[in-house]
């Protein structure tokens, strides 16, 4: 909230008021035109607007509306079925870039949750960059990450490319996942509201932290049940990693908004060499879990094999991330 005071009003007096309403006065300024205002800080008691405008010595009282309420209102802890995502509960979602056939996401699925993973990850719509490429096996992989993860107790997150495909993908998937490309895609983030579920929004690789955030206040807007942001680093000048992790929007999405976050050090650095690193780092910076791709014989994924680690490695990470919190 910003006071500006009438001219030749006693500023001392003014604050000395604001402060007996409750308000904590975080600065005072004078603009280049002499005006006087005082900055109310955010931990301030709040106060009718009229009973600041009625203060002597104040001539207008402004409130900047805020951009994503419904984002702001959320807080850091989700539930997934009794699966709490909060910071201090740090969570491990894996499974293959694309699921390749039903034997080999029940071949990962058990080795995963024998590890004790929850969230089982796996692309049956995939949105990949030449239209060449393998694009998913669609629904009948939902089918198969359905019944890996029914037999193994898991969770199932998966992407949704098209606003055709929500009620499917809906049906078979506890979160739906809005990848990079497609967070600025609008129709597709009402659609995947008004679903109601839990919605990992991955950060489109060119969009500032603003931007994301207000992404997710369409999906909140449209019905989703809570939103976890997905930093999977973004696109620069640089290209010795794929992207680059910008851990400082987790730790402002973290520590500031109070949001949760999951870090994807596969795609953010296309190397499986550094995914152990960062995902300590992560969870330094503020993360409640990473996603990992994995895959039981990398040099033979269809997709992203070089950034994908092998079943066997998880349990290790999932306790010593485990371990490094406690
Ligand atoms: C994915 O997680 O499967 C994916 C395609 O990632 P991104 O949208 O971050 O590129
Ligand atoms: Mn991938």
């Amino acid at each position: 909230m910003i006071v500006t005071l009438s001219q030749g009003a006693e500023v001392s007096a003014v604050r000395r008021e604001l402060t007996r309403l409750g308000l904590w006065v975080a600065s005072v300024e004078t603009t280049q035109v002499g005006d006087v205002h005082v900055v109310i800080g955010p931990a301030s008691t709040r106060v009718d607007l009229a009973l600041v405008r009625s203060v002597a010595g104040v001539a207008s009282v402004s409130e900047p509306t805020p951009q994503h309420p419904r984002v702001d209102a959320q807080g850091a802890a989700v539930q997934i079925g009794d699966l709490t995502i909060a910071p201090h509960s740090p969570v491990v979602i894996a499974g293959p870039c694309c699921v390749e056939s039903e034997a080999q996401i029940m071949r990962i699925a058990e080795s995963l949750s024998a590890s004790g993973v929850k969230l089982l990850r796996g692309g049956a719509f995939k949105p990949r960059t030449s239209p060449y490429s393998f694009q998913g096996h669609g629904r009948e992989a939902l089918l198969w990450l359905r019944r890996a993860a029914d037999a193994t107790k898991m969770s199932v997150v998966t992407e949704v490319l098209s606003e055709h495909d929500v009620g499917a993908v809906s049906e078979h998937a506890e979160m739906l996942q809005v990848g990079s490309r497609n967070m600025h895609n609008y129709a597709l983030l009402k659609a995947v509201g008004k679903a109601q579920k839990p919605v990992l929004l991955k950060r489109s690789m060119a969009a500032t932290v603003e931007e994301w955030l207000l992404a997710a206040e369409y999906l909140l807007n449209a019905g989703a049940a809570t939103v976890i942001f997905c930093e999977r680093g973004i696109r620069t000048f640089d290209d010795s990693t794929r992207n680059l992790l910008d851990l400082g929007a987790v730790a402002l999405l973290s520590h500031v908004h109070k949001l949760p976050v999951i870090v994807d050090p596969s795609h953010a650095t296309g190397r499986r060499d550094l995914i152990v690193p960062l995902a300590y780092a992560a969870l330094a910076a503020g993360a409640a879990g990473v996603m990992i791709e994995v895959h039981d014989d990398p040099g033979n994924a269809v997709s992203d094999g070089a950034q994908a680690l092998a079943p066997s490695q998880v349990a290790a990470i999932q306790a010593s991330l485990r371990g490094a919190l406690s």
